[in-house]
């Protein structure tokens, strides 16, 4: 049986072109700096985000996790919207790995209000913490893909600048934010100072992610990248199908926006199921279940018998993303399978 699969867009696997590029890929000691493809990949991707130096590592969670330690000290304070990635899903990391303490804050729509940020970042008092680090996640995962405003970056940043307190964005979709705000991600990045963002998501390289800041602060993450054991050899070629992914996967996103909505809407229109179509600005769909009188598990195991999955998100919420692999045809084919299960 073949899957329609809606889990993530983590399943996108490399294209004909991508593998090429792998085969191809000329390739160095990294560890010594000598691995041209990946220097052309992290040049690239620096010039696309708009800093001075950026790094390739080996995840998502990699990036953000060498982000808090590079821009921490053990005892530091985080700053962090609630249901952010980094809190919820990095399996408690940047109290393991960096001893600084989370503090996580709701926002609305996985936006952080300035103002909560604001009041969080601690004064001087001896009894206080360091706030040590802003992070900001766009698009927001658990808020539905939802875009963070750039007003609302602007904000946070300037509040940030005059405390003193350095941002980091978790960017695992930032080029789904920026497709669909129709700027370059540089508009983006210019608020933070920064960025992780994944390749191996919608943009469908098999692996890797890319952080990128200053040139002093990628010198010391990629010390820490090293002490995490991040340090590869001939990582080429895992680099060259990156280097695709930023030139060539960036626009097409757009498809997947177009096929959420298709989704949306036509999950909206079966009775028992329910989904806020005007939030789903980008490739992922919340899709509350409630009304089936079934649990998730239960909805998910029909679901995989007619072909298709998904995963579970919340109590009655299950998350659908488009990507690459997913047609508008296969949507349509979907919405039709679920229409007659439930
Ligand atoms: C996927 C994701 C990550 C982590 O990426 P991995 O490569 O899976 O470690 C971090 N932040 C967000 C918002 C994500 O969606």
């Amino acid at each position: 049986m073949t899957f329609i699969d809606f889990r993530s867009d983590t399943v996108t696997k490399p294209t004909e072109e991508m593998r090429q590029a792998m085969f191809t890929a000329e390739v160095g000691d990294d560890v010594y700096g000598e691995d041209p493809t990946i220097n052309r990949l992290e040049a690239l991707a620096a010039k696309i985000l708009g800093k001075e130096d950026a790094l390739f590592v080996t995840s998502g969670t990699q990036g953000n996790q060498v982000a808090v330690l590079t821009h921490c000290r053990s005892g530091d304070e985080v700053i962090l919207e609630a249901e952010s990635h980094i809190f919820l899903y990095e399996g408690g990391a940047s109290s393991a790995l960096a001893g600084v303490q989370t503090r996580p804050i709701p926002g609305i729509k996985g936006a952080l209000d300035p103002l909560d940020v604001k009041k969080a970042i601690r004064g001087d008092d001896i009894h206080y913490p360091y706030s040590g680090l802003i992070c900001l996640e766009n698009t927001h995962n658990k808020a539905g893909g939802k875009v963070v405003p750039l007003q609302t970056m602007k904000e946070i940043y300037e509040i940030a600048r005059e405390k003193e307190v350095p941002v980091h964005l978790d960017g695992a979709r930032l080029f789904n934010a920026a497709v669909a705000l129709g700027v370059p991600v540089s508009e983006l990045t210019k608020y933070v100072d920064t960025v992780q963002v994944c390749l191996s998501k919608g943009l469908s390289a098999p692996v890797g992610s890319i952080l990128a800041g200053s040139k002093l602060f990628i010198k010391e993450a990629r010390k820490w990248r090293k002490r995490l054991g991040g340090g590869l050899r001939q990582a080429g070629v895992i680099a060259a199908p990156g280097i695709i992914a930023l030139e060539k996967m960036v626009d097409r996103l757009a498809e997947d926006h177009t096929n959420a909505r298709l989704l949306a809407e036509g999950l909206d229109t079966i009775p028992k199921l329910s989904v806020s179509v005007e939030d789903v600005e980008t490739n992922i769909i919340l899709c509350d279940i409630k009304q089936t009188g079934l649990s998730n598990d239960q909805f998910l195991n029909q679901l995989k018998d007619q072909g298709i999955l998904a995963v579970p998100f919340d109590d009655g919420i299950i998350r659908f993303v488009t990507h690459r692999e997913v047609t508008s045809d296969m949507v349509h084919t979907a919405v039709q399978s679920i229409k007659q299960m439930i």
